[in-house]
C-alpha cells in the first residue's frame, strides 16, 4: 500500500540530508580558507616582528605552525595555533540551518511527486507551505537530521488530515437516539453496496442492531445486490420496487426500525454522475425527508481526483459529515485520503480494504501516515 508514495518521500528525506552534508562540507571549506589566510597574515606580521624583514618571508602553503623556517617566536606562534584551533573548533557546529535557496529544487520535486500520487494542487501546495514553515531557517541538531525531516513532515500530514470535526460513529449511536440514521452517498461501482453491508456486519460484531433500506431504487439490480449482502448478513432489508421514491423506501425503513427498537438504519442510494442534477434532487429530498444524523460520503480512493471532485459536490449540494474510502488495500499512491481531508475538512473514518465483510478498518491517521513514512 501506498508505495509509490512512500519511495517519493523517502526520496525527499534522503536528498534534503544530502543537501545538509554538501552545505555543512562547503562551510567547513570557506571557513578553513579563511583559517588559512588568516593564520597567514598573523604568522606573516609575527615574522616581520621577529626579523623586521617582512619582504623576506615566504608566504606559507600551509598553516604556520606546521612550517620550520618563517621563524616566528615561540610566544606568536602560540597564539597563532590558539586563534586557529578556536575557529576550526567552531566550524563543527552542531546545527544546520536549511534555507529555501538550499531546499527550493527538492521541495519543486516533491510537489510533483504527490500530485502524480492523488494529490490534488491545493493540498500539494497546503503540505509544502507547512512543511517550509517547520523545516527552514530552524538551527537543527545534526545528529537527528533524519528525525527532525519525519517528524516535520509527519505532523505536516497529520495536520492535512484533521477535521474540523471528529466523527466517533460507535459512540455517536451508543449516545443518540435510537435509531441512528446513516445515509450513504457516492458514485456507483465505488463500492458502496459492498461499504454498506461490511458497515451492517462491523455493527454488529459491536452488538448493534440494524436495518438496510434499499434506497438506490434507480440501477438495475441495485435492489437484489443488497439483498444478496444483507441474506449473507441475516439483516433486514426494507425495500420498494424498482423507481420507487427512495425518500419513501428510507422513510418506511426508519419507522420499521423505530416500531422494532433497532439501533441503526444503513440507507444506500442511487449514484451516477456526481454532475447529474436530478440524482443531487433526489438525494437533497431524501435529506430533507429523513434528517440523516449522519451523511457519509463513500468514495473510491483508487480514483484519485475524481473522488475527491465527486466528495466536494456531494459536499456543496448535501452537506457530508464524514468520508469512507474502498479499496485502499489496492492503492499505491495514498494521495485521495489527504486530499479529500484536506479540502472538505471532514473525516475519514472508516476504509474498505479488501472485499470480504470484516475488510473495514477504522481510519487511524497516524496509521495511515506510518503506511507513508517509515
Ligand atoms: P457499488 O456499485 O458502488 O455499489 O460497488 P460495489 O459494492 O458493487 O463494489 C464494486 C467492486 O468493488 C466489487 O467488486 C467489490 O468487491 C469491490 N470492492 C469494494 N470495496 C472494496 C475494497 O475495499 N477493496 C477491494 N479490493 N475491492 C473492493
Ligand atoms: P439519464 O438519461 O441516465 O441521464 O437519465 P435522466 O436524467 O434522463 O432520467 C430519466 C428518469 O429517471 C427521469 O424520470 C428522472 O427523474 C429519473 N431519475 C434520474 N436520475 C435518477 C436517480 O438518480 N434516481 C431515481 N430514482 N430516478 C432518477
Amino acid at each position: 500500500m501506498f508505495n509509490s508514495l512512500r519511495e517519493q518521500i523517502k526520496k525527499f528525506i534522503g536528498r534534503t540530508e544530502e543537501i545538509a552534508t554538501e552545505k555543512e562540507i562547503k562551510e567547513i571549506r570557506i571557513l578553513s580558507e579563511n583559517v588559512t589566510r588568516k593564520t597567514e597574515d598573523t604568522a606573516l606580521h609575527a615574522s616581520d616582528k621577529t626579523t623586521g624583514q617582512m619582504q623576506t618571508v615566504k608566504r606559507p602553503t600551509e598553516p604556520v605552525w606546521l612550517t620550520q623556517d618563517a621563524g616566528p617566536s615561540k610566544q606568536d606562534e602560540k597564539e597563532v595555533k590558539l586563534t586557529a584551533m578556536t575557529q576550526i573548533k567552531g566550524i563543527f557546529k552542531k546545527t544546520v540551518r536549511l534555507t529555501e535557496k538550499d531546499l527550493d529544487g527538492i521541495l519543486t520535486d516533491l510537489q510533483m511527486d504527490l500530485i502524480q500520487n492523488d494529490v490534488a494542487l491545493e493540498t500539494s501546495e497546503a503540505i509544502l507551505e507547512e512543511l517550509k514553515e517547520r523545516l527552514l531557517d530552524k538551527d537543527i541538531d545534526k545528529d537527528s537530521l533524519d528525525l527532525y525531516i519525519r517528524v516535520s513532515i509527519k505532523k505536516t500530514l497529520f495536520d492535512i488530515l484533521t477535521p474540523d470535526k471528529e466523527v466517533d460513529l460507535l459512540e455517536m449511536i451508543s449516545e443518540g437516539e435510537k435509531p441512528f440514521k446513516i445515509i450513504f452517498f457516492g458514485v456507483n461501482g465505488t463500492g458502496k453496496t459492498t461499504t454498506i453491508a461490511k458497515m451492517a456486519r462491523y455493527l454488529m460484531d459491536n452488538d448493534l442492531s440494524v436495518v438496510i433500506a434499499a434506497g438506490d431504487t434507480f440501477r438495475a439490480g441495485a435492489i437484489e445486490q443488497i439483498e444478496k449482502h444483507a441474506n449473507n448478513l441475516g439483516v433486514k432489508v426494507i425495500k420498494h420496487q424498482k423507481t420507487a421514491d427512495a425518500a419513501a423506501v428510507i422513510y418506511d425503513a426508519i419507522e420499521h426500525a423505530k416500531a422494532r427498537s433497532v439501533d441503526a438504519v444503513l440507507a444506500d442510494t442511487a449514484g451516477r454522475m456526481q454532475t447529474n442534477a436530478n440524482l443531487m434532487d433526489e438525494m437533497k429530498k431524501i435529506v430533507r425527508v429523513n434528517k440523516p444524523d449522519l451523511k457519509i460520503f463513500i468514495g473510491d480512493s483508487l480514483t484519485g481526483n475524481d473522488a475527491l471532485e465527486q466528495a466536494e459536490t456531494f459536499n456543496n449540494e448535501i452537506g457530508i459529515d464524514a468520508v469512507i474510502l474502498t479499496k485502499m488495500d489496492a492503492d499505491a499512491k495514498g494521495g485521495s485520503a489527504l486530499s479529500i481531508s484536506h479540502i472538505t475538512k471532514r473525516p475519514v473514518i472508516y476504509v474498505g480494504m479488501g472485499q470480504t465483510y470484516k475488510d473495514l478498518k477504522k481510519f487511524d491517521r497516524e496509521w495511515f501516515i506510518n503506511q507513508i513514512i517509515d
